[in-house]
């Protein structure tokens, strides 16, 4: 396997390696949205860059386990359900559920896990007892718990790993409850805030008194419950690396005094024509803010995927139109293609063009390479439409180019839909979803309509197969089973049946 990221925790592209010793499974956890408001778009880059980062790990054949938690405890929080006079679960509901929507609109793949940071309360707790009894945290005459990075440096850790920090010119050593602090002092943080009026009935009761977490520690608490106390990825913003994640090291590997995360991969901004977004400026979108304006979420995600994830991207309304543009392109090709397919055209094993499929592979292998991406897309396209203005272009290789773009597109997550003619979707010998293959035939049928899930379901085991993950694909197999479906392989493609 070769895949290829930037770790910010070496400061360099390194070939990634699972902890798993079999190399199959990977733990990933992305920070989520804090859930007092709509996530706004650059955000958006932030998870669909966390979409990518997923899709290609399973693209290179990985057995990834995705979590991104719900912040629905932090101070903004409380102060919105304090301004609004509502509850908490009420408030951060409605937004939870708004953020699950957009996702969706933007095709980004569910996460397997989202923790709310409420319902970790009792592991939160655990954690900073940890903490406390290894010395390294304290509670305060103030009622609340701090972490002491003095007692934490002192016991050989580094704080500092993602980002180089100057101790000296910094005011180690003081106290911020807020969660919000300056970025440029180092100071002991909160990792349990004493109950204050201002929280109304937002509090839980503690060893430590009645109070609330911090933020920091909510992602230290969850993450290591889900995934274990070392898990692979960790991903997010980069204004997320100091304090954010700098603090959930320390808490982590202070309580477990293991290497917490191997991989840290973290996402540039993103400003609006050339500013940072603010309400004032009047540059601030929502997703919704743009599908008012007659956007979709696809040409969202298609824009946002348009720039590499280390560079700052600058977003404007001009190249949302573009988007619209270069998505017509590929939507006509794929129309076209369609036309081609015969309705009576035999029962055929199709693989896609494994040229283009591997110039793909390489480009986002490549530390998420995507205008070398873009760039194989459209000069493919370019030349089919050259092929197809041509009288010989075949059934047969219209049948191959649509599993090339449906192989692409389980990185790309564009997930048009291509529909065959109305006499093709009657015939029983249709193609129902002609998917990935390096190697592996990739033909999926069935004698009744096959639900959208199960065949998800086996075009991932299809493409598990390709990558020779064949523990993977039989827990797919298993999947596909336990929802009343059987897969038969066979050296035309795989079939579904009803158990
Ligand atoms: P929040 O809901 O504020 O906790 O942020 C959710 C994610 O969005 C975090 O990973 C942030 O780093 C990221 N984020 C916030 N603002 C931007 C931006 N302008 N561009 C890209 N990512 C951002
Ligand atoms: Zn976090």
């Amino acid at each position: 396997m070769d895949l290829k990221l930037f770790n910010t925790l070496s400061r360099s592209v390194q070939e990634f390696a699972p902890l798993d010793p079999a190399g199959k499974k990977v733990g990933m956890y992305c920070c989520g949205p804090t859930v007092y408001d709509f996530a706004h778009i650059g955000n958006w880059r932030t998870f669909v860059f966390a979409d990518l980062v997923r899709r290609t790990l399973e693209f290179s054949g990985y057995d990834v386990r995705h979590v991104m938690n719900i912040t629905d405890i932090e101070d903004k929080i409380i102060k919105r359900v304090r301004e609004n006079k509502t509850t908490l679960r009420e408030f951060t509901g409605k937004f939870e559920t708004a953020f699950l929507d957009d996702l969706k609109a933007l095709n980004c793949k569910e996460p397997h896990v989202q923790p709310r940071a409420t319902e970790y309360i009792a592991e939160i707790i655990a954690l900073i007892e940890k903490l406390i009894a290894r010395g390294i945290a304290y509670q305060a005459g103030d009622g609340s718990v701090y972490f002491s990075i003095e007692k934490y440096r002192g016991c050989g850790c580094n704080y500092g790993q993602l980002l180089k920090l100057n101790f000296d010119e910094m005011r180690a050593g003081e106290r911020v409850s807020s969660d919000e602090y300056e970025k440029e002092s180092v100071a002991d943080f909160a990792l349990w805030k004493t109950r204050v009026p201002d929280d109304g009935d937002i509090f839980w009761p503690s060893p430590f008194g009645e109070g609330r977490p911090g933020w920091h520690i909510e992602c230290s608490a969850m993450s290591m419950k889900v995934l274990g106390e070392s898990f692979d990825l960790h991903l997010g913003g980069e204004d997320l690396k100091f304090p954010h994640h700098e603090d959930e090291i320390a808490q982590s590997e202070g309580a477990t005094g293991k290497p917490f995360v191997k991989y840290w991969l973290h996402g540039a901004h993103l400003l609006v024509e050339g500013k940072k977004m603010s309400k004032s400026l009047g540059n601030f979108f929502t997703l919704r803010d743009l599908q008012a304006k007659g956007f979709t979420g696809r040409e969202v995600r298609y824009l946002l995927l348009t720039a590499h994830y280390r560079e700052t991207f600058n977003f404007t309304l001009d190249g949302l139109a573009g988007a619209k543009t270069a998505l017509a392109r590929i939507k006509e090709c794929l129309e076209k293609l369609v036309e081609f397919l015969e309705p009576n055209s035999p029962r055929i094993t199709v693989d896609p063009d494994i040229e283009i499929i591997n110039r793909f592979k390489a480009a986002i292998e490549d530390d998420l390479n995507v205008s070398k991406c873009w760039g194989v897309v459209f000069e493919w396209i370019r030349d089919l439409n050259r092929s197809m203005s041509q009288k010989n272009f075949s059934s047969n290789q219209a049948i191959i180019a649509i599993a090339t773009w449906k192989t692409l597109d389980l990185v790309l997550g564009l997930d048009f839909e291509v529909k065959a003619p109305a006499r093709v979707r009657d015939n029983t010998t249709e193609m129902r979803g002609v998917v990935p293959a390096t190697g592996f035939a990739a033909k999926i049928e069935g004698e009744e309509e096959i639900p959208k899930e199960i065949q998800k379901l086996a075009m991932d085991r299809i493409q598990a197969k390709n990558a020779k993950n064949f523990q993977y694909a039989d827990i797919l197999r298993e999947q596909i089973r336990s929802k009343g479906w059987v897969i038969e392989d066979s050296p035309k493609g795989i079939k579904l049946k009803k158990l």
